[in-house]
């Protein structure tokens, strides 16, 4: 159907621990995901055999009907740069490099020229709130403008999916609220889906729906904790 990521039968194992034990997930086009559970019960690993970050042992994983679990590295890395992006707990911006660079990067990374990429990454200051932040660099801005320079950066390259790993984990409650909500809409307004890692049932009531990881396993239905979050 309108599926735009699917995960089926996903494993991975690190020595004797068993990260993944056969997950199947399916992520529809514009939808937001939030991925809860304990630490340590594979949703990073989940994350990232998602993205293309880590290879699954066994399993698969396709995107818009292409496999692409298989694929070399290089291949990975450039689908990662057009097709994803991602946004990390603390935004690992580039210290050095003004907000408006930062953006930019996945665009010049890709091809583009600085004098383009500039651009294009300065039209998204606009629209989530960061106008005359444009060449700050990341150590003067908050916490949370920082985390949407991020946002902007994970978007320029209209993925088809952003993938956050615990996105407002830095933030204050209200500041990780008003994030969240910028992350869901502008994911939405750009045609992507969304798939958030996260402890904070909060973050999970900003997303559509909540799978909940436990022990490399889905849970489904009655034994999930957060079943106000399933819909
Ligand atoms: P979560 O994100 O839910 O905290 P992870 O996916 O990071 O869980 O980890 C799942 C399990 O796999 C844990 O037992 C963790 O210790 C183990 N694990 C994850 N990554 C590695 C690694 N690179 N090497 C060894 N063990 C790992």
């Amino acid at each position: 159907m309108n599926d735009v990521l699917v995960g089926r039968a996903l494993a991975k194992r690190f020595g004797q621990t068993i990260a993944l034990g056969g997950v199947d997930i399916a992520v529809r086009a514009g939808e937001a995901v939030a991925i809860m559970g304990p630490s340590g019960s594979g949703k990073s690993t989940l994350l990232h055999c998602l993205a293309g970050i880590m290879k699954p042992d066994s399993g698969e994983v396709h995107l818009l009907g292409q496999r692409i679990d298989g694929l070399r590295e290089r291949e990975r890395s450039a689908l990662r740069r057009t097709r994803f992006g991602f946004v990390f707990q603390f935004g690992q911006l580039l210290p050095e490099l003004p907000a408006e660079e930062n953006v930019a990067l996945p665009l010049m990374l890709g091809g583009v020229t600085r004098v383009q990429a500039v651009r294009q990454a300065r039209d998204w200051f606009g629209p989530l709130g960061l106008q005359g932040m444009e060449t700050r660099r990341p150590g003067e801005l908050s916490g949370g403008q920082a985390q949407r320079v991020a946002i902007a950066r994970a978007l320029v390259s209209k993925p088809a999916v952003v993938f956050a790993d615990e996105p407002t984990g830095a933030l204050d409650q209200n500041t990780g609220r008003d994030t969240m909500r910028l992350l869901v809409e502008a994911t939405k307004h750009n045609g992507a889906s969304l798939i958030v890692v996260t402890h904070d049932p909060n973050v999970a009531a900003a997303c559509d729906r909540t799978v909940e990881v436990r022990d490399g396993q889905l849970l489904t239905g009655a034994q999930m904790t957060f079943p106000e979050a399933r819909r």
